[in-house]
C-alpha cells in the first residue's frame, strides 16, 4: 500500500503539473513514561524501524507534554482541495470530464453494458461516498456504518511552524499563525453540520495542549463513508447489473485510494484479480 501511495500521487503531480503532496513528518506526543520506552523499543524492530525514528525529540515551544515524543518517518499530508482541482482542471483541459448530478433512473442497462444520455459504456462505477452511506443515492448499498467528524482552524497567539503534533487529536501547523485541529468521532447528526458539543472538544483540547491564547477562525463537519467490518466496498453492485461500486474509504482514503483504485482498474484491464475481502456482496445476507 505504501509503495504505491508513494508512486501514484508524485505522478499525479507529474500528469497535472500541480503540487499537493507535501512530507510532513508526525510527532507522536508521548503520555507516560512507559509509551515513551515502547517506542523505544518498537523503533528498534526492523518492522517498525523503517516508520519510527528512534531518538526522542523535545516538544516545540508552547507544546504542553511531560514525557517528550517521537518522529513518524515516510509521513505526508495531500492538500486534497488542490488535487481534486488540479485533476478536474487536466481531465476537462483533454475533454474528459463533465461535471452534473449523475440521475440513475436516466440509465439504461442492457445485454453488456449500459447507456446513460448519449454515453455509451461496458458498465459505470458508484464513487458517491458519503452520499450513499447516508442513503441519499437512489443506488443502495448495503454495509455502511458512517461516522460524523467535526475540524476547528484557530489562529494561534505564536506559529505552530511546521508540524503535525498527534496526542489523541491532531493538530497541524498552516503557517500565518494558523493550525488545523481535529478530527471528532460521532455515530449520529449527520445532518445537523458543526455541533456545540465537538467544538467545545476541540477547543478543550487545544487549551491542554497549547501553552498560549488562541481564537477559532472555522468550524466543519463531514460524514467517513465507513464500513460495518471497517474494510472498503469495491467490486460488482450484488443487485443492479453492469453497475460497480468503489466506496466505504471510512476515515483513510488517502492512504488507501491509490492501491484500491489500482487494483480495480488492472481488474477492468487485465482481469487481475479483485480484493475478495473487499466485494461488495459480503453484505448481503
Ligand atoms: C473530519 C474528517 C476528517 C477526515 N480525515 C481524514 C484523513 O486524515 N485522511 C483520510 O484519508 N481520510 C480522512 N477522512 C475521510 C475522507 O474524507 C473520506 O474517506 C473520503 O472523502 C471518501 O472519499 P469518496 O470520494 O469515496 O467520497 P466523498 O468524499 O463523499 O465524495 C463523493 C463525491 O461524489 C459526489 N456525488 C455523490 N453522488 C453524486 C451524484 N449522484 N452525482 C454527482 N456527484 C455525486 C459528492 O458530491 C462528492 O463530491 C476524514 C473525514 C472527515 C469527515
Amino acid at each position: 500500500m505504501m509503495e504505491t501511495l508513494q508512486r501514484v500521487y508524485p505522478a499525479m503531480e507529474n500528469w497535472t503539473g500541480k503540487k499537493f503532496y507535501h512530507p510532513l513528518p508526525i510527532r507522536r506526543v508521548f503520555h507516560s513514561a512507559g509509551e515513551q520506552n515502547q517506542w523505544i523499543a518498537h523503533s528498534d524492530h526492523p518492522s517498525f524501524s523503517p516508520y519510527l525514528n528512534e531518538s526522542i525529540s523535545s516538544l516545540p515551544e508552547h507544546i504542553i507534554a511531560a514525557h517528550g515524543s517521537g518522529i513518524m518517518k515516510q509521513t505526508g499530508r495531500i492538500k486534497v482541495k488542490a488535487m481534486l482541482a488540479a485533476v478536474r482542471a487536466t481531465l476537462k483541459a483533454s475533454g474528459n470530464f463533465t461535471e452534473e448530478k449523475f440521475n440513475w433512473s436516466q440509465l439504461e442497462s442492457h445485454g453488456d453494458g449500459i447507456k446513460y444520455g448519449s454515453l455509451g459504456a461496458h458498465a459505470v462505477i458508484s464513487c458517491e461516498g458519503a452520499q450513499t452511506a447516508l442513503r441519499e443515492s437512489k443506488l443502495e448499498v448495503t454495509g455502511f456504518a458512517p461516522v460524523k467528524g467535526e475540524v476547528i482552524t484557530v489562529k494561534l497567539e505564536k506559529d505552530l511552524g511546521k508540524e503535525c503534533i498527534h496526542q489523541g487529536h491532531f493538530m497541524i501547523g498552516e503557517g500565518n499563525h494558523e493550525a488545523l485541529v481535529g478530527a471528532t468521532y460521532a455515530w449520529e447528526g449527520f445532518r445537523d453540520g458543526p455541533s456545540s458539543i465537538k467544538r467545545a472538544e476541540l477547543e478543550e483540547h487545544v487549551r491542554k495542549v497549547w501553552d498560549g491564547s488562541f481564537e477559532t477562525l472555522t468550524h466543519k463537519a463531514g460524514v467517513r463513508p465507513a464500513v460495518k467490518d471497517r474494510k472498503p466496498l469495491i467490486g460488482p453492485h450484488p443487485k443492479e447489473k453492469n453497475v460497480w461500486i468503489f466506496n466505504g474509504m471510512g476515515s483513510r482514503a488517502i492512504l488507501m485510494t491509490p492501491y484500491l483504485a489500482e487494483n480495480l482498474a488492472e481488474h477492468f484491464m487485465y482481469g487481475t484479480p479483485l480484493l475478495e475481502e473487499c466485494q461488495p456482496q459480503r453484505m448481503v445476507k
